[in-house]
């Protein structure tokens, strides 16, 4: 249906832009496009922002965290590099929208969260999607999950304030981090790639803004 501004704004069209604007901003492997394009992230919005789920920009969710930009969610998973094979860990589940991503790119997907509420809500929604290759865990995430690594992929959606020296000791050889590492509002997001012989070569991939990566599990809900 026409707006009053003369755009077509139905469900379809409002996906084709993002996908559109992620393509022209270097998001261009398509297997990562198509698993943004088939995941509804109306479902991870919260009501009032509903109308914006596919607007590329990040929105609040409760307990005061945020469901990451698409763009961001793009350029991440992208960076992954991911193997049908791969078994992820997710740092920082949150509303479960980059797990959604993850799920159809990867064989196991990881992923911890510091609260409860949002892991709750989360799985809810993984439920409802029939996701069934991602395992939840509550949790500090911040230590990894030392009973399931190694892992091929492990992805960190808060900032860490510095090198994640114990989630890097849980990444097979060869295998890739990605995370962004800072101290302030901005961030920098980088990715590490193992050369196989305990060493990492690390790429800078951008500046970014992520809640930051806290230590234990919150007390509140
Ligand atoms: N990937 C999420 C973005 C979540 S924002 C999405 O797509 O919606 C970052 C999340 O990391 C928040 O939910 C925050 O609670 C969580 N977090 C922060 N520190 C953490 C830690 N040490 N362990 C696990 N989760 C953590």
């Amino acid at each position: 249906m026409a707006d009053p501004h003369g755009e077509d704004d139905s469900p379809e069209t409002r996906t084709a832009r993002l996908i559109l604007a992620l393509r022209s901003q270097g998001v261009t492997d398509p297997g990562v496009l198509n698993a943004i394009e088939r995941t509804p992230r109306e479902l991870f919005t919260p009501d009032l922002f509903k109308e914006r789920a596919w607007e590329d920009s990040a929105l609040p969710i409760a307990c005061g965290q945020t469901i990451s930009q698409p763009f961001i969610v793009g350029l991440m998973t992208q960076a992954l590099t991911l193997e049908p094979r791969a078994r992820v860990l997710e740092i920082g589940t949150g509303s479960g929208y980059q797990t959604a991503v993850l799920s159809p790119l990867a064989r196991l997907v990881y992923t911890v969260e510091r609260y409860r509420t949002l892991m709750r809500e989360a799985e809810s929604r993984f439920k409802i999607l029939g996701l069934t290759n991602v395992i939840t865990r509550f949790g500090d995430g911040g230590e990894g999950w030392p009973e399931q690594a190694p892992f091929d992929r492990i992805l960190v959606t808060a900032a860490a304030p510095e090198e994640p020296k114990a989630l890097l000791a849980q990444l097979k050889p060869g295998g890739v981090l990605v995370a962004p590492i800072g101290k302030g509002p901005v961030q920098s997001l980088r990715r590490y790639a193992g050369d196989g012989k305990g060493g990492f070569k690390v790429e800078l991939l951008g500046d970014v803004r992520f809640v930051p990566l806290l230590d234990g599990v919150a007390r509140e809900l």
